[in-house]
């Protein structure tokens, strides 16, 4: 018996089916404005976990997920830019529902990428409104709504068991949700949206009792899940974001309106991070299927990575042990295919099942699929069970992990052509002729297989894909897998450092000036190249073959900039660390006039444009002016490695660059350092794409969430600003 937690219950209990041997799942499906991103699903591979152990334990069972096309595109969430997806559709003249079939043709293949089971149902929320409406009506006869002007209420009061399964953890959001969202309408705060009037001009709009309007977010799931799995459902799932307000909301509505429990087991997913964070295309670190697959990565790995946590514990995402995971995935393939060849001798059937039992147990304990995958790797190397009947075992838990391992291609199974190389090369070997053979297994090797000798034979297989992939330079994933060198001696003087994202031009021409007015013996140059996928990477490399003083840092994907600059600062071996942006050309000798205004050890930065302000809130530009400055700004950032010391690091909460300099600047100010601007230092500024390539709704969001960061801070720190000084 499956046994798994529920949040309602706040226990781990058996899921236990309302008909007997027949079980119903309801999944809250994908957003189709965009695509899913691999945090979303993980919360699907977690559905599809509990749905095949299941099904292998010999249920029937019923998986209906839901699309989500309709209340999420409202016309205010398009007019703050915040969908670029959205926008850039519409401009193209393509209408909500070609935007939503697009992305749910994309999502199902994603899903099938990573052999997530199609569910019975994908039903559409644009095509249950019907069913919202009845919903609706009926909970306004029993009084648990009410209708202001056109919109409908929940009356959460009405309704005592609210909170029940969110419990504590709701009051925050809630608090949160409230001052968001204070809609003058509501009767209590807490009382959700059920229906909402259409404001002019809104083209997705329904007719209702109450007038055109459409639906809020949490009435559809209710409506879609009685209607496909009737007034009692098995299993209802989600992440854990979902918990409140989504599935409070549901069950709210679906209780209020049937009079009774419907979904008797809740469960919910952790989050996948990335960069140690919620995974969120709003956070600017989410990836999607085909940015693996651009990367030459086997989908399938993400699944096995998913295997490696319990899935009431976060992950966190980083394309290193995404690896780990593919090569641990691909050896089990191999130990398949091989156990899968070899002869039956004698089959122990009593072996098989316990083997099978002993794993399947594994998974019924809340769903330890590490454990599992501990268990089949305890199967691969164990010698009480022949290789005919570890394949058996492999392939029947493989119904409940779905890695697809009976689909591996054989990849011993050699054409005519590789056989007879090899035995050429066999005999070769007998005669210790070596220099012969290496160049035929070089011949092998390069037709895509791999030669593995061992003392007295060797074996053949073709290649991986990630043994075929060549990785073009080494990467880091995060600024914590750099070393420190900041309380190491120096090295330089100087060590210009800049963080590029992209833009190969602009890099050239950057790079290339700092290399025309630097001394090559005196100058260290460190470049982050922070995951760029033009051809700056490559830009780089090509420099840094010539310029034997330049040093590139390749990132596999974009790390924040806080973090990105401090890979920078921990590498760095100069006794003067020059912080440039890529918009910068220099245009005479700049480091001699640096090393005189940080002469002093008063000084704790020296650049080019300062700011000053008077209560933190207005900066100005002190571009034009020379002097005592609040803060510097990042175009160019100078200052002497020792003080990292003293100062710290840059905060890496800090993903977007703005204010980040800012910031930095008050960590000086603190310690009693001056900042100091020359604005005649020589240096051009271009166009600078850290802000013009991004639309003006991203730059507003990344940048109020910074300015917020810095606020929470340093707002009660005038005493540090020159004009109070
Ligand atoms: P959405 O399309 O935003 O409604 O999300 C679809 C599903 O993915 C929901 O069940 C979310 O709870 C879940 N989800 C969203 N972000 C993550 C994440 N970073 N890791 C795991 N699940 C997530
Ligand atoms: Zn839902």
């Amino acid at each position: 018996m499956l046994e798994l937690y529920n949040t309602l219950t706040r226990e781990r209990s058996a899921l236990l089916p309302h008909r007997k041997g027949r079980f119903s799942i309801y999944t809250c499906g994908p957003t189709v404005y965009r695509d899913a991103h691999i945090g979303n699903l993980r919360s699907y591979l977690m559905a599809d976990w509990i749905r095949r152990t299941l099904q292998t334990l010999g249920n029937e069972v019923t998986h209906i997920k839901n699309i989500t096309d309709v209340g999420h595109m409202r016309q205010e969430v398009l007019e703050q830019g915040e969908d670029k997806v959205i926008a850039a559709a519409i401009a193209e003249g393509k209408t909500p529902a070609q935007i939503a079939e697009f992305y749910t043709q994309r999502f199902l293949a994603d899903e099938a990428a990573i052999n997530i089971l199609p569910a019975d149902e994908f039903p559409k929320a644009t095509d249950h409104v019907e069913e919202m409406v009845e919903i609706i009506e009926s909970l306004l006869q029993s009084s648990l709504a009410y209708e202001v002007g056109g919109n409908i209420y929940f009356d959460v009061n009405a309704f005592p068991t609210y909170g029940n399964l969110s419990g504590n953890i709701h009051e925050s959001q809630l608090q949160e949700a409230v001052r968001v969202e204070a809609d003058p309408l509501k009767k209590d705060p807490r009382d959700f949206t059920l229906w909402k009037k259409a404001e002019p001009g809104r083209s997705l709009k329904w007719p209702s009792p109450w007038g055109e309007g459409f639906p809020g977010w949490h009435i559809e799931c209710s409506a879609m899940s009685i209607k496909y799995l009737g007034r009692h459902i098995d299993v209802h799932t989600g992440g854990v974001d979902n918990i409140f307000p989504h599935h409070e909301g549901e069950i709210a509505q679906s209780e209020g309106y049937t009079g009774s429990p419907v979904v008797s087991h809740w469960v919910h997913g952790q989050h996948l991070l990335a960069d140690g964070v919620k995974m969120a295309k709003s956070a600017g670190n989410a990836f999607i299927i085909s940015d693996l697959v651009e990367r030459g990565i086997d989908p399938l790995a993400f699944r096995y990575l998913c295997m490696t946590a319990r899935y009431r514990t976060r992950i966190n995402f980083t394309f290193t042990s995404l690896k780990a995971s593919e090569t641990a995935l691909n050896k089990l393939r191999r130990h398949y295919v091989l156990f899968n060849n070899a002869s039956v001798t004698n089959q122990d059937n009593e072996k098989i099942e316990e083997w099978n039992k002993r794993l399947l147990e594994k998974v019924c304990e809340d769903l330890d699929m590490p454990g599992l995958l501990d268990g089949v790797w305890r199967l691969v190397e164990s010698s009480d069970i022949e290789d005919s009947g570890k394949a058996e075992v492999i392939r029947r838990v493989d119904n409940v992990m779905g890695l697809g391992l009976n689909l591996t291609s054989n990849m011993y199974d050699l054409p005519e052509s590789i056989i007879n190389k090899s035995k050429e090369r066999a005999s070769l070997r007998a005669t210790s002729d070596y220099e012969a053979s290496d160049r035929i297994r070089s011949e092998i090797e390069a037709k895509g297989y791999l030669v593995e000798d061992t003392a007295d034979n060797s074996v053949i297989r073709i290649k991986n894909r990630s043994e075929i992939r060549e990785e073009k330079w080494k990467t880091i994933s995060s600024s914590a897998e750099v070393s420190s060198n900041i309380a190491e001696g120096s090295l330089f003087p100087i060590t210009v450092g800049v963080v590029v994202t992209g833009f190969p031009e602009d890099t050239k021409r950057c790079i290339s000036s700092v290399i025309k007015w630097t001394d090559p013996d005196d100058t260290e140059i460190l470049v982050v190249d922070n995951g760029s996928s033009d051809s700056t990477g490559e830009v780089l490399e090509e420099m840094s073959t010539v310029h034997k003083n330049l040093k590139v840092i390749h990132s596999d994907h974009t790390i924040g900039d806080g973090a990105a600059k401090n890979v920078l600062l921990k590498v760095a071996r100069g006794k003067i660390f020059i912080l440039l942006d890529p918009s910068v050309e220099i245009k005479g000798n700049f480091v001699d006039r640096i090393g005189e205004l940080l002469d002093s050890p008063k000084v704790g930065i020296a650049g080019l444009a300062g700011l000053r302000t008077k209560d933190l809130l207005h900066f100005h530009d002190g571009e034009g002016e020379s002097g005592d400055m609040d803060a510097m700004q990042g175009y160019c950032f100078a200052l002497r490695r020792r003080d990292i010391e003293k100062v710290g690091l840059m905060r890496e909460s800090f993903r977007y660059y703005r204010n980040l300099d800012l910031d930095f600047s008050f960590q000086f100010k603190e310690k009693g350092f001056e900042i100091i601007a020359d604005h005649n230092l020589p240096m051009e500024l271009h166009e600078h794409r850290g802000w013009t390539a991004l639309s003006e709704g991203e730059r507003d969001e990344l940048s109020k969430k910074n300015y917020g960061r810095f606020l929470k801070k340093w707002r009660n720190r005038t005493d540090l600003l020159v004009s109070t000084t």
